[in-house]
């Protein structure tokens, strides 16, 4: 159940109205919105009896969520949409930012020229994996720490604010002490223990969807975040298994408008791997924007002939994402966003 409160309800009502809830057991998430402060109640809502909510002073309306996702459903932010401020960039704001980089991080020399790239370019982020989720266990597995620090050298160098994946829950407080994102990856979208750990952390997590995940699984897994009282929760769309062969994966651009619908929740498309060719990442990446997407993550890489990942063959060279950044710009406008 949610809480809607007035438009001149006063922090005292708020105050009142989260003790009432807390007193009979319940928790209480109170998220401020531009119009209206919304108060959801986390817990099994027959406690609160017969306690006159909807009559308390600053309370304009109490409604039920029937969702199975309560704190990710739209209506518990009064269809407001989250916006997160990471860095000094907003996420799910009129702006599009994007998070540029290669799959992994191969080296210091290697990540500081293709931020300093990718930053001209006109990207807020870069991205790069240190512990790299592999298919094959003889495969390149990331370089751990090393990379973590080569990832703030590359940060350092150009403001550029950092996103990078976490694969296990103890390693979220490493994590965290050099990456301003967290990324989740496809395969540990249903890692349990590892949602509610970065859901404890105090950074914002960009969620990938599962690559067999529906959109209700992939928001219940954005309820464990949001549930352990992390709110800065970013969806990512990167592509399903399908019977198509051709690609990679199927870029679900549905996806795009159907959490808009059903979530508060921003959601960013990364085209890269929802395609797996590079031939085909710039189309997908318009598409997306043309979708509505609220951000782009896009691997690029200066060498992707070297890359020490499968996925240089999805990469984009620096001067593709260049021309790429400023085809886009019509496309946000037509849309009424901006990149
Ligand atoms: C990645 O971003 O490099 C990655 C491994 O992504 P995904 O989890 O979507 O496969
Ligand atoms: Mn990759």
């Amino acid at each position: 159940m949610v809480i809607v409160t007035k438009t001149d309800a006063t922090q005292a009502d708020i105050d009142a109205v989260v003790k009432r809830i807390e007193s009979v057991g319940l928790q209480a998430q109170v998220s401020t919105g531009e119009r209206h402060t919304v108060i959801g109640v986390i817990g099994d809502k027959t406690l609160l009896g017969d306690i006159p909510i909807e009559s308390m002073s600053g309370v304009e309306r109490t409604m039920a969520i029937t969702a199975p996702f309560k704190l990710a459903s739209r209506e518990f932010r009064g269809d407001e949409p989250t916006v997160i401020v990471v860095n000094g960039t907003k996420i799910g704001g009129r702006q599009i930012p994007v998070i540029a980089g290669p799959c992994a991080v191969e080296s210091t020399e290697q990540i500081v020229t293709i931020a300093r790239l990718v930053q001209k370019a006109g990207a807020s982020f870069i991205r790069g994996g240190a512990f790299k989720p592999r298919t094959g266990p003889y495969s390149f597995q990331g370089y751990g720490k090393k990379a973590l620090k080569m990832l703030q050298e590359a940060k350092d160098e150009t403001g550029l604010g950092i996103v990078t994946e976490v694969m296990t829950p103890h390693e979220v407080e490493l994590v965290g002490e050099y990456t301003d994102m967290f990324q989740l990856g496809t395969r540990n979208m249903t890692n349990f223990y590892l949602l509610r750990e970065v859901g404890r952390a105090q950074k914002p997590v960009i969620l990938k969807r599962g690559m067999s995940a529906t959109i209700e699984e992939w928001l219940l897994a954005a309820e464990y975040i949001l549930s352990e009282g992390n709110p800065d929760v970013i969806l990512c769309e990167r592509g399903i298994r399908t019977f198509e062969t051709h690609t990679r994966n199927t870029l679900d651009l549905n996806a795009v408008p159907v959490v808009h619908e059903l979530s508060h929740l921003p959601i960013v498309v990364d085209p890269s791997h929802g395609t797996g060719i590079r031939s085909l990442v710039c189309d997908m990446t318009k598409a997306s924007v043309a979708a509505g997407a609220d951000g782009l993550l896009l691997e690029v890489h200066h060498d992707p002939d070297h890359s020490m990942t499968g996925d240089g063959a999805q990469s984009l060279f620096p001067e593709q994402f260049e021309t790429l950044m400023q085809e886009l710009k019509p496309i946000a406008v037509a849309v009424g966003r901006e990149i």
